[in-house]
């Protein structure tokens, strides 16, 4: 398959026509960037790559695991002197990574796929993105102890915060009703969330053949496995 015209691709994306207006490459995003803090990442290139619309350096953006540090937490939209958010330029970014299947190209793209599969399992089933039931300790050792044990007395812990945990009426942690969650579920289904989970998953299933892995194998491993390439301090 030829590849796209991937600028021309970026601009349909509203994120991406409100994002980038003219860079000057100054540099201010970078210097208020949380994110830039803690990895090898730099929003200044990204939006100075995106403007030159250069086709292979945009596809080698979309491949490159550079697109997936932004935590899209907004300050550069608020220093830019142009008016740019790179943060949105970076949503466009990623959505038309996972749209092309470039996503599974890099290790923090792969990971994705268990974020896409276990935050929309448990909105569809529970009707909340983070549920106690399905938060596996050992899984999140950087959560602690408290944490911990919290999760082994869940009853007599979240009645102490004043949480409504599996109970009927409103409060936090209630349960929600099977009408509400088809709703959730209409929601995807019309706004495109169905689809995308199913195109993640499809090419996510692609990539874990390549690799000669289970799809269990594949989301423990995209999970679990973070390699040092993409820290400041391992720079050094
Ligand atoms: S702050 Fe704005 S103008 Fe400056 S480098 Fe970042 S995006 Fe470009
Ligand atoms: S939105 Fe992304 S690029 Fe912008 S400051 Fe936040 S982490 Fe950095």
């Amino acid at each position: 398959m030829a590849t796209p015209d991937l600028y021309s691709e970026l601009l349909k994306d509203f994120r991406f026509r409100e994002g980038l207006k003219a860079c000057i490459n100054c540099g201010t995003c970078t210097a208020i960037c949380p994110a830039a803090e803690f990895y090898r990442y730099d929003p200044r290139k990204i939006v100075d790559t995106v403007q030159r619309a250069d086709n292979d350096e945009i596809e080698a953006l979309l491949k490159s695991e550079t697109i997936w540090y932004c935590g899209e937490c907004m300050s550069c939209m608020t220093r830019c002197p142009r008016g740019n958010a790179p943060g949105k330029v970076i949503m466009a970014l990623r959505n038309l990574s996972i749209k092309l299947g470039y996503f599974t190209e890099s290790e923090r793209g792969r990971q994705v796929y268990p974020l896409t599969e276990s935050l929309n399992r448990n909105i569809l089933k529970y009707g909340y993105c983070i549920y106690p039931d399905t938060f596996v300790f050992e899984e999140h050792p950087e959560s602690g102890p408290v944490w911990k044990w919290h999760l082994e007395h869940k009853e007599a812990s979240y009645a102490r915060m004043g949480a409504n945990y599996k109970g009927k009426g409103p409060g936090a942690l209630r349960d929600i009703a099977p009408e509400d969650l088809s709703e959730l579920k209409a929601i995807f289904d019309v706004s495109g969330g169905t689809e995308r989970m199913e195109l993640v998953e499809e090419l996510s299933r692609k990539k874990a053949e390549e690799m000669g892995m289970s799809m269990e194998e594949y989301r423990k491993f995209t999970f679990e496995h973070c390699s040092d390439v993409h820290f400041n301090s391992e720079a050094e």
